[in-house]
């Protein structure tokens, strides 16, 4: 799926950004997202969140968004969110639809290259393909195999493949699909793009989640990197041996955004005090 061509002049504003996130994150995991990459796409990105949070929408310009979903953990809340991600994203009209968790570290500029590499006006689904290959499911009773990427290193579809998911997804179905299914968001994204429309999965290995293990990531291409999460076995280790370039110690950036965002963006006003 990657050629190219048909894809100039694809700018970020033709990409709609949806993070998924809760209200017991609104100020640890979302903060350290909207003082780093957020404001690389203020204008494009959403927050899906389960309540009303007045600040968060005066500093996202009322970009937060109260989903009206549970808030829990559990496979029906975090797919009634990603639903509502699906109806967000569809009302946007964009050619590319991005949806990251709130763990996630999003390289817009990188996110926005990898984009213009392939083309909005055929089907694709673009991700990290899940360690759990040729995932088997039961589907109204049907046994079911499909292939996913794991949502929790980020996962973009073109317009053309979003709009084809909308018997499955629109309007509600993605919950009322996931349960069918019985699996998580990203399981059903992955059974509706791969089993229900036979779309593949385009892998990209510039997306990381945090289940990955980074040890055998080259530092010195971190900000090449798409998508990285906290939590990432290594990703302290990482930053913290790099050479040659600053990096805010443990206590001040837990998650190592702050650092990678100084990597990707050293002209950032808070880089200059890293050590
Ligand atoms: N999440 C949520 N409600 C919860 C727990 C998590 O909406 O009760 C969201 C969270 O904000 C994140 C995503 O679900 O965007 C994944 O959560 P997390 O990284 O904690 O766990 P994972 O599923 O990746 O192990
Ligand atoms: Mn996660």
């Amino acid at each position: 799926n990657f050629n190219g061509a048909g894809s100039v002049g694809v700018t970020l504003n033709d990409v709609f950004i949806t993070i998924k996130t809760s209200k017991q994150f609104h100020d640890t995991r979302l903060q350290v997202i909207l003082n780093t990459w957020f404001n690389q796409a203020r204008e494009q990105t959403y927050i899906v969140t389960d309540d009303d949070d007045l600040e968060l929408n005066i500093t996202t310009n009322g970009h937060a968004i109260n989903s009206g979903c549970g808030k829990t953990h559990e496979l029906s809340d975090l797919s009634c969110k990603t639903g509502v991600e699906y109806d967000l994203y569809m009302k946007s009209g964009k050619k590319w639809w991005c949806h990251f968790d709130d763990d996630n570290y999003v390289n817009v500029g990188g996110l926005v290259n990898i984009l213009r590499q392939l083309d909005w006006r055929k089907d694709v689904y673009l991700g990290r393909r899940s360690k759990l290959t040729d995932f088997k499911g039961k589907f109204l009773g049907k046994t079911v195999y499909f292939v996913f990427a794991t949502t929790g290193a980020g996962v973009c579809i073109s317009k053309t493949l979003a709009e084809k998911m909308e018997p499955w997804a629109g309007a509600g179905k993605f919950l009322a699909t996931s349960r069918a299914l019985g699996h998580a968001d990203d399981c059903t994204i992955g059974f509706i793009i791969t089993n229900r429309l036979k779309v593949n999965l385009t892998v990209t290995n510039l997306f990381h989640s945090h289940m990955e293990k980074l040890a055998k990531l080259d530092p010195t291409t971190l900000q090449n990197q798409v998508v990285l999460s906290h939590g990432a076995p290594d990703i302290l280790n990482i930053t913290s041996n790099l050479t040659n370039t600053k990096v805010f110690d443990l206590n001040a950036d837990p998650t190592r955004f702050y650092s990678v965002h100084c990597l990707v963006h050293p002209e950032s006003f808070f880089c200059k005090f890293a050590k």
